[in-house]
């Protein structure tokens, strides 16, 4: 027998002929080719999947050889799907991959492509792309397996409309974000040094020359103390000089005026305002000089030893470890720490692992900045921040322990803070291994239709259990996406009229109605003004949904997804398809209302297995919540640069909890 038949005897005894027969024949989307995807790519080629879409928007890069297997140094550079499939094709002889190097949210990839799928699978590295896929599948009725992974965390989750839960009826939990005022005059943590300087300092020195005004606009409706944010202004304008001298004059000054507005301008105009420290231990005001000659006392309550011992590089005020640092002010801890750190320091040898002194951070903060400065002038516009840059990192690096040195923070090493400022969650080829072998098999249960065996499955590090399976949940009834009721219309944009189109698909229905795009609203029923333009004049064009929204809450929602008219629609015929039959929605079912005497039930809390320990936890209906509100005025706020900071995805997870809800984020 022939290496390929071999396998597929193999396949076969186990599959059964039957559903190893209907695999060869059905058509599958694979939506990522990373760290899932190649596994999973693997995978499904050897069980016998015979018609693969696999499509990616990446191309390969170094960093991913250690974990995505079907690719070679060769190929950096290259479309990770082209490559993947090139790679995998050979697996087995009878499977056809048709690669795109593309991106899932673009228009051609609309409702009508996605009806050709029997079955889509997940293997995205990204919150907004998964919802999208979700959406999508939702609308064509498609069954979805959805996965990712954390480090040695992992999850897979079928989905299929109105049998289970999809992907948004739990809403995710936002990022952490902090208040403006612990980023720009109050750090307390590394971490907030870090977001300081990567997206605050970075931005003021080396991206557009915008300034911070929006941002404190805000922050000052949220209430946050008038004085402060007064200074924090002046602080913004003072920033035009440094950026002129970073453009112009030698690098070597630039570095240093921006150290003595940053490090000791900026901090003295914070210690006006006492009240601030009264409960807070106020910063330190840096000394260029002094740090640069070994004169500089950091703190003077500090013994000698720690701060100001001769400059002889590895044990001048190293900056202590950042756990090592609520306690251990007396003598004893400050020397062994610092006894720590230079054994550290000499033991490793690795630059990214050093634990650098205060002088180490300034002497990479000056090349640092003559690297940056450096790039501008050959011609760079602006340099943002990128865990991969290395100019970057280093002036992160060296900004962000200075600061924290300022202010009595740990330091961390470069190592440590390439991983806190990139959101690196280490990627594990093993944890992706087993998410994509679990895949395959919640697939295979959906092309069985054996829905009851469907689970809900989370690998977690719990050496008795470190898989634990969850029954699937029935779809939240408040859910924005999955409730609704889907229609797909095919239209020409430049002709068809927003109000003929909605007329056409609510038929002799005649409710009252509002219309969005996302969460634009195009009308209401007060509001009609619309009705008369054409979907492009209102940039809805093909992929997009229209939502049209009962007035009086009593029917479900419509969303129409829009494709393009046949290429032989004769020209004056009317300009859109409607589908037949038209859509109908449910009359919504009205919630209970509620009854605070009734004692809480206590039900097992969602996506938390080690708190149940059994291997299959049955769980309550999802509690309603309200559907995701689409209002106009949450469209009117102009992004701020707070916002701004928040679409950074600066995610924190800070205990093992977190890590266990169901928004988990490989970051690739
Ligand atoms: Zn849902």
């Amino acid at each position: 027998m022939s290496t390929a038949k071999a396998r597929t005897a193999h396949a076969k005894a186990i599959l059964g002929p039957e559903l190893h027969q209907r695999l060869a024949e059905t058509k599958v989307l694979l939506v990522g080719a990373g760290g899932i995807g190649c596994e999973l790519l693997k995978n499904i080629v050897l069980t016998g999947f015979g018609k693969i879409t696999l499509l990616d928007l990446d191309t390969i890069d170094l960093s991913n050889l250690n974990r995505q297997f079907l690719f070679r140094k060769k190929d950096v550079k290259q479309s990770k799907a082209l490559v993947a499939a090139q790679t995998a094709a050979p697996f087995n002889p009878n499977v056809q991959i048709t690669p795109i190097y593309g991106n899932i949210k673009e228009p051609q990839y609309d409702l009508e492509w996605f009806s050709q799928f029997d079955i889509v699978l997940n293997a995205l590295d990204n919150l907004d792309a998964r919802r999208h896929v979700n959406k999508m599948c939702m609308a064509t009725q498609i069954p979805l397996v959805e996965s990712g992974t954390a480090g040695y965390l992992g999850q897979v989750q079928p989905l299929i409309k109105d049998k289970t839960e999809c992907f948004d009826c739990i809403p995710k939990p936002t990022p952490k974000t902090f208040p403006v005022c612990t980023i720009r005059s109050t750090p307390s943590q590394p971490i907030h040094c870090i977001v300081w300087s990567k997206s605050y300092l970075m931005g003021q020195l080396f991206g557009e020359d915008e300034d911070a005004v929006g941002e404190l606009d805000e922050a000052e409706k949220q209430g946050e103390n008038a004085q402060e944010i007064a200074t924090l202004r002046r602080e913004a304008q003072a920033f035009h000089a440094v950026r002129q001298a970073l453009r112009t004059s030698t690098a070597s000054d630039a570095a240093k005026l921006i150290f003595q507005k940053v490090f000791d301008a900026d901090i003295r105009n914070l210690l006006i305002m006492s009240d601030m420290w009264r409960a807070r231990t106020p910063p330190v005001p840096l000394d260029f000089d002094q740090i640069l000659d070994g004169s500089f006392v950091l703190r003077s309550e500090e013994p000698p030893a720690a701060a100001t011992a001769p400059s002889n590089g590895k044990s001048n005020g190293v900056l202590k470890p950042a756990n090592a640092v609520a306690s251990g002010s007396g003598s004893n801890g400050a020397a062994n720490t610092d006894a720590g750190s230079t054994t550290l320091a000499a033991g490793s040898g690795l630059k990214d692992q050093k634990q650098l002194s205060l002088k180490d951070n300034v002497l990479l903060f000056i090349s640092s900045t003559e690297r940056l400065a450096a790039r501008l002038q050959a011609g760079e516009e602006t340099i943002s921040f990128d865990k991969d840059d290395d100019d970057a990192l280093d002036f992160v690096t060296a900004t962000s322990n200075l600061r924290s040195a300022a202010y009595g923070i740990g330091g961390k090493t470069r190592w440590e803070v390439k991983e806190m400022a990139g959101n690196i969650i280490p990627a594990i080829a093993t944890t992706n291994a087993i998410v994509s072998g679990l895949i395959v098999l919640q697939a295979l249960q959906i092309l069985r239709k054996s829905y009851n065996k469907l689970r809900n499955v989370h690998l977690q590090v719990k050496p008795a259990v470190p898989l634990s399976t969850i029954t699937m949940c029935p779809p939240n009834p408040a859910c924005g996406v999955c409730r609704d009721t889907y229609a797909m219309v095919l239209c020409d944009p430049k002709r068809a009229l927003l109000g003929e189109l909605v007329k056409g698909v609510l038929g002799d229905d005649e409710r009252e109605v509002s219309v969005y795009e996302d969460k634009r609203v195009l009308s209401d029923p007060d509001w009609e003004d619309n009705y008369t333009r054409t979907l492009e004049s209102l940039n809805v064009t093909r992929g997009m949904f229209l939502t049209i929204v009962d007035e009086e809450g009593e029917w479900g929602t419509i969303s129409v997804g829009l494709g393009v008219l046949p290429a032989n629609h004769p020209a004056d015929a009317p300009p859109f398809i409607l589908p037949h039959p038209l859509p109908r929605p449910p009359r919504k079912i009205k919630a209970p209302p509620p009854m605070p005497e009734t004692p809480m039930r206590v039900s097992l809390k969602r996506g938390a297995p080690d708190e149940g320990g059994e291997e299959i936890i049955d769980l309550e209906p999802t509690p309603k919540r309200p559907r995701l509100k689409t209002t106009a005025d949450e469209n009117i706020k102009s992004p701020s640069k707070k916002r701004r900071l928040d679409e950074d995805g600066l995610i924190l997870m800070e205990g093992k909890d977190d890590m266990l809800d169901d928004d988990i984020i490989v970051i690739d």
